[in-house]
C-alpha cells in the first residue's frame, strides 16, 4: 500500500528501536560498531554486506533520515551530508573530473554561485552559467566535457521557478544528469524526480529542519539515469581501484550512486552528517507538510498586501498572479510557490537598510526556511561577493530585501511590515 505524504513523513525509513523498543528514533551517539567477527569486519569493508563500521561513513540515525528523505523524494537513495554546500559537491564529485563542466542556471542561491564559480575551479571544474528561461542556449552551452546541468526548482531570492521537465528533456538529449536544488520548494511542494531529475539536492538546514537549529545536507538519487550508457562516468562505470576493480553500476544498480557516495564519497571527503543533526532534521520533518501548507498561506497573504502597497514598487512572489512564473505553478509545485520572496522598496538601497532595521518580528540573518518570519538585504550580504550583473540575475538587485516568511500569524506580520514600510520611506 503506498502511504500520503503526511504519514510518510513520520514514519518512512524508521521502526522502533530493536535493541530497547523506543518509538522515537535514538541518537546513536557512537562513532564505530562492533563486528560480529574477523569475516563479518572484511565483508564490511569489501562492500560484499552492507552494514555499519564507522559514522564518517553510516550511522543508524543518519541512515534513518537519509531513507525518509529518499521516499519524501520518490528517489532511490539518499546520502546525507553536513549542510548544503557540502551536498552540492557531494553531488558533483562522482560526476566530475579535471576539465569537465557543469551548465548552471544564472537564478541560484548566492553562496552557490560563489561556490560553482570561484571554488570548483581549485578541482579542475568549471560551471558555465546559462538562463534556463532560454533552452537554445542552454542546449548551445552543452559540450563533450559536461556532466550535468544544475539548477533550483523554486529559485532563491528571485521568485523564479524552473521549467524542470524542459531541462530534464535537454539534458536525457545529452546523455547528462540533471541536478535540482530543492531546498525552497521541499519535497512538500516539488518533486523534481517526477519530472525527469536524476539527482535532488537540499539544504536541510532550510525548511526540512524548519526551525533554524542545524546544517545539514542530502543528495537523493532518483536511480534512474543509466551510468553505463557512455564513457562519461567512469566512477560508476569503470572498476574502482580502491575497492579491487569493483564496478558501482554493475555491483549496485539503482543504488549506485548512493553507494559511491558513502563508500568513496564520504569516506574521502569526510563531509558527514552528525547524528544530533539528523535528530533534528528528523523531528522537523514529522511538521513538514503542516508547515509548508502555513508557510504558503501566509506568504501568500503577504505577498498581496505588499503589492498593493504604495510605498513598494514591485514583489516577485511567483504565487502572485502579476508574477511571470505564477502559469509554471500548476506543473512544478502544485500546491504553493513557497515563502520566499523579494520585495523591491521605493527609496533604493537606503530604504532597504531602513526597513531591515525597522522590522521587529522579523529576524535580520543570513537564513531561510526558518518557522520564524526572516528578512536579509541580499545585495549588502548574502550576495555581496557577486557583481551589480549577477545580482540583478539573481534577482538580489540591491533594491530589495528578501522576505522568508514564517507561520506566525499573518496580520501581526503585515503590521510589522506596514511600520517598518512607515519608517523606512518616511
Ligand atoms: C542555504 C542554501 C544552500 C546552502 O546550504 P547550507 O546548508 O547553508 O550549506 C544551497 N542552496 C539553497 C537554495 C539554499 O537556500
Amino acid at each position: 500500500m503506498a502511504y500520503g505524504f503526511e504519514t510518510l513523513q513520520i514514519h518512512a525509513g524508521a521502526t522502533p528501536d530493536p535493541a530497547t523498543g523506543a518509538r522515537q528514533t535514538p541518537i546513536y551517539q557512537t562513532t564505530a560498531y562492533v563486528f560480529n567477527d574477523a569475516e563479518h569486519a572484511a565483508r564490511l569493508f569489501n562492500l560484499q554486506e552492507v552494514g555499519f563500521i564507522y559514522s564518517r561513513l553510516t550511522n543508524p540515525t543518519v541512515a534513518v533520515l537519509q531513507e525518509r528523505i529518499a521516499t519524501l523524494e520518490g528517489g532511490a537513495g539518499a546520502v546525507c551530508c553536513s549542510s548544503g554546500h557540502a551536498a552540492q559537491i557531494m553531488a558533483l564529485f562522482p560526476l566530475m573530473g579535471p576539465g569537465k563542466n557543469i551548465i548552471a542556471s544564472t537564478r541560484l542561491y548566492g553562496g552557490t554561485v560563489t561556490q560553482f564559480s570561484q571554488t570548483i575551479k581549485r578541482f579542475g571544474w568549471s560551471a558555465i552559467f546559462v538562463d534556463t528561461d532560454d533552452e537554445a542556449a542552454v542546449k548551445a552551452a552543452i559540450n563533450d566535457d559536461t556532466r550535468a546541468i544544475f539548477c533550483e526548482s523554486i529559485a532563491n531570492p528571485g521568485g523564479y521557478i524552473t521549467d524542470l521537465r524542459a531541462m530534464a528533456n535537454i539534458a536525457d538529449a545529452a546523455g547528462i544528469p540533471l541536478i535540482v536544488d530543492n531546498t525552497t520548494a521541499t519535497p512538500y511542494l516539488c518533486n523534481p524526480i517526477e519530472h525527469g531529475a536524476t539527482l535532488v539536492v537540499h539544504s536541510t538546514t532550510k525548511y526540512l529542519t524548519g526551525n533554524g537549529t542545524v546544517t545539514g545536507g542530502c543528495v537523493v538519487d532518483s536511480g534512474k539515469f543509466d551510468w553505463s550508457a557512455s564513457d562519461k562516468f567512469p566512477s560508476m562505470s569503470a572498476p574502482e581501484p580502491a575497492y579491487h576493480g569493483l564496478k558501482f553500476h554493475e555491483t549496485f544498480g539503482n543504488l549506485a550512486f548512493t553507494f559511491h557516495s558513502i563508500a568513496v564519497g564520504l569516506r574521502d571527503l569526510g563531509m558527514t552528517m552528525n547524528p544530533q543533526a539528523a535528530h533534528y532534521t528528523l523531528m522537523g520533518i514529522e511538521t513538514l507538510s503542516l508547515r509548508m501548507e502555513r508557510h504558503v498561506q501566509n506568504a501568500t497573504t503577504v505577498a498581496k498586501w505588499l503589492e498593493k502597497d504604495p510605498r513598494v514598487e514591485a514583489v516577485t512572489y511567483a504565487g502572485l498572479e502579476s508574477s511571470p512564473y505564477f502559469g509554471r505553478i500548476k506543473d512544478v509545485c502544485p500546491k504553493g510557490a513557497g515563502a520566499l520572496f523579494t520585495v523591491a522598496v521605493k527609496g533604493g538601497y537606503e530604504a532597504c537598510v531602513k526597513l531591515v532595521d525597522a522590522l521587529e518580528i522579523f529576524s535580520h540573518v543570513a537564513n531561510l526556511g526558518d518557522a520564524r518570519s526572516l528578512v536579509i538585504h541580499s545585495a549588502s550580504t548574502t550576495h555581496r561577493q557577486l557583481s551589480e550583473e549577477q545580482q540583478v540575475a539573481a534577482g538580489a538587485a540591491p533594491n530589495v530585501v528578501r522576505l522568508s516568511i514564517g507561520i506566525e500569524n499573518a496580520e501581526d506580520l503585515i503590521a510589522d511590515l506596514d511600520q517598518a514600510l512607515t519608517a523606512a520611506t518616511a
